[in-house]
């Protein structure tokens, strides 16, 4: 392989071939191919963009880059959950207990916070013990014992993907449809999940903006999968206002673990179930029907998806008593209140402006190295259409002592719009995709 040549060839419109595509991953992710080269192909790639069969290509070279996981031991049939990242969105750690309720297991390994939106990895490490890092082994058995397991990326997962992002966030290149799409799957598809499932979030709190550009991720990342041999569907949905009352570490587990007892906010509960039974039918282990969303919410209400999180957390080392007792995760030096500036219905809350409020507070990073609260963030957020009285409080502010929260209380603030009209009330599932 020529690296210029292969450059000039996307450059200018071509199609590369699969051995191209596969020599110049290997060469990159062992130092032979330097960053520039790469850059220059990213960039080819941001202007000329890909086919699906060199998206597929470059999504089976980048996961092949380190480890990949063989599932197909595991006693039920294997599926997972892939979220874009979104403000308040704790949907994991429901999802993955309650699909194991259903006859489904579940090996997730999930990333930490990215910019402004949460990681499932930092919520669960809020849990006193709990292990992140489980070997391969160890993974294997708690799926196949307990039926999921959540663990945290390691340097061993895509090891391509943990380069090339980190290069394509300094080169302008990180908004391309198949670099975005192959970054993605190659994580996802070394977890060895048969199905997957992907919840693309959009708006003012998620990566894509719009809902087209969000439509246009979805459809990508289904047709390398299906090319890839997965079975896969998707879930466009609303990320203009925050997911559920709380926005935080151990704020968003103790939301969690409401929904888990069957409490909580509706708008958690109904897109987990949503998601679960889109992996359940996608999966071909039972159809979506009104039988199978009435199971999914017994489960949530009679303690079993409950007890299923218990079990996860125990096997993984973590204190599974806060399931029972969640006053035992922690908690901030500092709660504050933030008034509201006048009565009336609340018409607009703004999930981007919320997610940047919590991340001042601690609860994520200024930068990639910084150490987050697990304590930090917002709660009792109100939403679209509830009404409230001037003076009464729209949400909470929990941190340290260490912290100024003038810039946090300010943004937050702003993230309000008021009206004498009730809202139009607007769907948090845009678009499934089958
Ligand atoms: N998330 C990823 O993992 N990769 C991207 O390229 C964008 C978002």
């Amino acid at each position: 392989m020529v690296p210029q040549w292969l450059i000039e060839r996307k450059r200018d419109g071509g199609e590369l071939a699969e051995s191209d595509i596969r020599e110049l991953i290997a060469a990159y992710t062992d130092g032979s191919l330097p960053d520039y080269q790469m850059a220059a192909f990213a960039m080819a790639v941001y202007f000329q963009g890909m086919t699906d069969a060199e998206t597929a290509t470059l999504t089976d070279a980048m996961m092949r880059s380190g480890d990949v996981l063989d599932m197909s031991d595991m006693p039920c049939p294997t599926a997972d959950k892939h979220s874009t990242g979104g403000i308040g969105d704790k949907i994991s750690l429901i999802l993955g207990p309650l699909a194991a309720c259903a006859g489904l297991d579940v090996p997730m390994i999930s990333g930490r916070g990215l910019g402004i939106t949460g990681g499932t990895l930092d919520k669960l490490e809020s849990i006193a013990g709990y292990n992140a890092r489980l070997d391969a082994g160890a993974f294997r058995r708690v799926v196949a014992e307990v039926g999921c397991s959540i663990i945290g990326q390691t340097a061993r997962l895509a090891p391509a993907d943990r380069k090339l992002y980190a290069l394509r966030d300094v080169t302008a290149t990180v908004p391309s449809i198949p670099l975005i799409t192959a970054s993605i799957m190659a994580k996802k598809l070394a977890e060895g999940a048969e199905t997957l499932v992907f919840d693309v979030k959009c708006g003012r709190g998620a990566f894509m903006r719009t809902r087209q550009d969000a439509g246009t991720l979805a459809r990508s990342l289904l047709r390398v999968g299906r090319l890839l041999g997965r079975k896969v569907a998707a879930l466009v949905t609303d990320m203009d206002r925050p997911l559920g009352a709380t926005i935080g570490n151990a704020l968003e587990v103790v939301e969690s673990i409401e929904v888990l007892h069957g409490g909580g906010p509706a708008d958690i509960r109904a897109l987990t179930i949503d998601l679960v039974a889109a992996m359940l039918a996608t999966s071909g282990l039972r159809a979506d029907t009104p039988a199978l969303r009435a199971d999914l919410a017994a489960f949530l209400d009679n303690g079993a998806a409950a007890a299923k999180f218990a079990e996860m957390i125990a096997a993984q080392g973590g204190d599974a008593a806060c399931v029972d007792d969640p006053g035992r995760l922690p908690v901030a030096e500092r709660v504050l209140e933030l008034p509201a500036p006048r009565g009336g219905y609340v018409a607009d809350v703004d999930a981007g402006k919320l997610g940047r409020a919590a991340l001042l507070l601690g609860a994520g990073r200024r930068a990639t190295t910084d150490a987050i609260d697990p304590a930090a963030g917002l709660s009792h957020v109100l939403r679209a259409g509830d009404v409230v009285e001037a003076g009464a409080p729209l949400l909470r502010l929990h941190a340290s002592n260490a912290v100024d929260p003038a810039e946090a209380t300010a943004l937050a603030a702003e993230a309000f719009v008021f009206s004498d009209e009730p809202p139009e009330t607007r769907p948090l599932v845009l678009e499934t995709i089958l």
